[in-house]
């Protein structure tokens, strides 16, 4: 699949629920409503668009939400999605996840041939993580993470900078995965979705975070992908590895290749702009899924070229309505 810029699309990130049990501070309101039951494509229907994209060439596909772990029977999804890679079709499938039901489920996927996961974690210190998940335990997620350890699972810490509030953590974040042996992903927050708190307030670029992990850690630029947007670092000091996602300070567009569905069905081409694709339609109107591949190749063809996030004083507004965990980070 060759979107118009002639970027091949490989990647699908398919967030299989909108629900989470976290609420973290920039990512939802508290009071969020969900979609209703019939709105949301069922694991059957899940499996089938997931496999029409891994027949036109995806390659590697990542579970999110929403929190992926809480959508009912979906280890069954995850079970069946694994046929493509006992086939060859597919690469890689892996999930993005808060951790809390990883202790439940981290060797059932292991067993599936999930190789890594990502896990995110914005803070090592309990009250805060508390605070910013606003329901979630940091102990719960530990377990978690540790679980996933010994059950073979790479664990990627992806953390989300936010400016006054976790910014006196990164040295100690860094120190913490190099001792673990996880990776460790820093993400700029993004304007997406009405969320009750000035963005402009939580915003920290990476490009002074990189320079105040400069002053404690040895860092050198290394050519090390994981078919994402993160630019890689290596640290000296713990032999870790440290990314970095700017899609602000560094737009990241020109080699993106992926694209996003949603639980409702809902195929968007970019995360950062309005252009989607329902698939849901095709799906329910036929079992043979010719109007599916149809309307995917169709919506790849208009892929946009890329997002204008911008967060300063005057923008202080989502760049798209939607909740990342609508179109699933
Ligand atoms: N529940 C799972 C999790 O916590 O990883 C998957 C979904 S969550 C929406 C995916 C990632 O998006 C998390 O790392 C979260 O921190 C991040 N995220 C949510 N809203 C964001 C925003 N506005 N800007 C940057 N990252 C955001």
């Amino acid at each position: 699949m060759l979107d118009p810029f002639g970027r091949a699309i490989s990647y699908l990130r398919v967030s299989v629920t909108d629900r989470c049990d976290f609420r973290c501070l920039y990512c939802m309101t508290e009071d969020m409503t969900f979609l209703p039951k019939a709105e949301i494509l069922t694991l059957e229907e899940l499996d089938r668009v997931c496999s029409a994209f891994v027949r036109l060439g995806v390659k590697k596909l990542r579970l999110t939400g929403g929190e992926p772990l809480v959508r009912r029977g979906v280890m069954a999804l995850i079970r069946q999605l694994s046929r493509h890679l006992v086939s060859g079709a597919l690469e890689e499938l892996t999930l993005t996840t808060n951790g809390s039901q990883l202790a439940r489920f981290a060797s059932e996927l292991a067993g599936l041939g999930v190789r890594r996961v990502n896990v995110s974690l914005d803070t090592l210190e309990p009250e805060k993580f508390a605070a910013i998940t606003r329901w979630g335990r940091l102990d719960q997620v530990m377990n978690g993470i540790a679980a996933a350890k010994a059950a073979g699972l790479r664990v990627k810490i992806n953390t989300v900078a936010l400016k006054g509030v976790n910014e006196d953590e990164f040295d100690r974040l860094v120190a913490w995965c190099g001792d673990e042996g996880h990776d460790l992903t820093f993400i700029e927050v993004m304007p997406m979705g009405e969320i009750g708190e000035q963005r402009v307030e939580q915003y920290l670029p990476l490009s002074l975070l990189r320079a105040r992990l400069a002053q404690r850690w040895t860092l050198t630029d290394i050519d090390y992908r994981t078919g994402g947007p993160a630019r890689y670092v290596r640290v000296k000091e713990t032999n870790g590895r440290i990314g970095f996602i700017t899609p602000l300070t560094h737009n990241f567009c020109e080699s993106c290749n992926r694209v996003r569905l949603t639980c409702t069905g809902t195929l968007y081409m970019c995360l950062g702009q309005d252009d989607a694709a329902d698939l849901r339609a095709p799906v329910r109107a036929s079992e043979i899924d010719a109007a599916l591949d149809a309307a995917i190749l169709e919506a790849i063809a208009r892929k946009p070229k890329g997002h204008d996030f911008i967060i300063d004083r005057r923008h202080d507004r989502p760049a798209v309505a939607r909740h990342m965990s609508v179109t699933g980070g």
